[in-house]
């Protein structure tokens, strides 16, 4: 018994792009197959002809509800997965994956439950979490981590920063790191990294300081590319002392981060890499434009000839995904800090991430439509645990379908988005937007009209294949 069929689209396979049919039985992908060539009797049937049927987007790296402090000494609690699970639908993505906070005065299971007290009721997609560690962790919590692990939630997010000079709690000393490495690799979870060189970075927050250079168009000069060399090559060494660690290396910003991800996937470390929208397409200039905060997350914009490097690295396979680090709050707020030690960082972009890239990478760039979908949804799903059931269009997989239509062309323009009140994609061009959503079989945007549910997203626990732990996969 068929409950959905989608009719007469230009399917998004691994394999290539196939004119066929999609059929959904409850939930999941049921047959894939000719053109006309299901009895539908009782199906609902969506006419995608012309148009783009690819699996919905996954989005790795997303801040919601996160707690931030402001520049007035306030604390800002971004949009959650109300909003900004709502404006992931309407722009195709299905599943994001979030983070836990993980506290030295209760136990990972208790973290994961209050996070879920957040969520559960409100998230509109599918959504997971990285265990996000803090500093010192207590020894117990290494224990805590490896059942958690085996439980269905394999990745831990672990910074060697904490970025700002104010700021504490955030970096984990390379000791701690060691011995999370060691329970990674021992349980067969990923460590996934905000890699930067503490020293560095705080070394040029007090010398920009001193200079009377601390406005934020001065970012890249503090979290620059020199601090991403030396930490991420830092990280990557004391994970080779560990045989079988395995990193996903977060919101990659410069030139030399892909080296050094290059590198050690030539040693067959299974690394892999992430970057983010804004890094692909923005440049340390941007910081000099209008309200220049906007296009703004950590580590920071950076050079053109880094930004070459991204791209080079979804060819040459050191960027694995693009994500958003998604933090959605208002224009005020996310222009409110004007320093380099008080800007706010992430970004609003979950909702234009898979037209913009569609522009950037098929467009502009002639990626495949496949190599396009790995970028975007597949990836992700393979490195994060989440492949076969997401990311894939193939029977037995949930039904997570974007349809995106080629003809609905134009600008971005915040008044047309649901995330917050601005964009920092403000004009760029479209040429195909996600017109549909499907989450689970459930048709969640119906050519533009939100018909989504706070409370239906499903939390996904996850397992690490071994192909992804074993070198690099992807
Ligand atoms: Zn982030």
């Amino acid at each position: 018994m068929l409950d959905l069929i989608i009719r007469g689209g230009d399917v998004v396979l691994p394999q290539g792009v196939h004119r066929c049919d999609v059929a959904i039985a409850g939930e999941v992908i049921a047959a894939l197959a000719a053109p006309g060539s299901l009895a539908g009797d009782g199906a609902r049937i969506v006419d995608a002809t012309g148009k783009i049927v690819m699996p919905g987007g996954i989005d790795p790296h997303v801040h919601m509800r996160h707690p931030f402090a402001m520049p007035d000494g306030t604390t800002l609690y971004t949009q959650g997965p109300d909003r900004v699970g709502m404006a992931a639908l309407y722009g195709g993505t299905t599943t994001l994956i979030d983070f836990a906070y993980m506290t030295a005065d209760r136990s990972v299971a208790a973290s994961i439950e209050a996070r879920d007290r957040d969520f559960a009721p409100r998230s509109c997609c599918d959504w997971a979490y990285h265990l996000m560690l803090a500093s010192d962790p207590p020894p117990r919590q290494f224990d805590e981590l490896g059942e958690a692990i085996e439980a269905g939630y394999p990745t831990i997010k672990i910074f060697t920063t904490n970025i700002w000079p104010q700021r504490t709690g955030r970096m984990v000393d390379f000791g701690d790191i060691w011995e999370a490495f060691k329970v990674l690799s021992q349980k067969r979870g990923l460590g996934v990294i905000h890699a930067e060189d503490n020293d560095i970075v705080m070394h040029m927050y007090a010398k920009l300081i001193r200079e009377g250079r601390a406005g934020f168009e001065n970012l890249a000069e503090v979290h620059n590319t020199l601090s991403e060399d030396l930490s991420f090559r830092r990280v990557l060494r004391l994970a080779e002392s560990v045989p079988g660690t395995a990193l996903y290396m977060m919101h990659v910003s410069a030139a030399s981060g892909v080296a050094a991800i290059a590198e050690a996937r030539a040693k067959g470390l299974a690394v892999y890499g992430e970057s983010l929208h804004q890094y692909m397409l923005f440049t340390a200039e941007d910081y000099r434009r209008p309200n220049g905060q906007i296009y703004h997350t950590y580590p920071s914009l950076k050079a053109p000839q880094d930004q070459r490097a991204l791209w080079e690295g979804t060819l040459n396979g050191a960027i694995n995904c693009v994500a958003t680090d998604e933090l959605c709050c208002t224009l005020r707020e996310k222009t409110m800090g004007r320093r380099i030690d008080d800007t706010v960082g992430g970004n609003s972009g979950v909702e234009p991430r898979l037209g913009v890239m569609y522009t950037e990478m098929v467009v502009r760039r002639g990626y495949s439509l496949p190599r396009y979908v790995d970028l975007v949804a597949t990836n992700a799903a393979r490195i994060m645990g989440l492949y076969p059931r997401k990311g894939v269009l193939a029977v037995g997989s949930d039904a997570d379908i974007a349809i995106l239509d080629p003809n609905r062309r134009g600008k971005v323009r915040s008044e047309d988005l649901h995330e917050t009140d601005y964009t920092p994609w403000e004009g760029h061009d479209i040429f195909a937007w996600p017109v549909t959503t499907i989450l689970r079989g459930a048709i969640v945007v119906d050519n533009g009209r939100f018909q989504g549910r706070e409370g239906a997203g499903r939390y996904l626990k996850r397992k690490i294949a071994d192909e992804i732990l074993h070198g690099p996969a992807l």
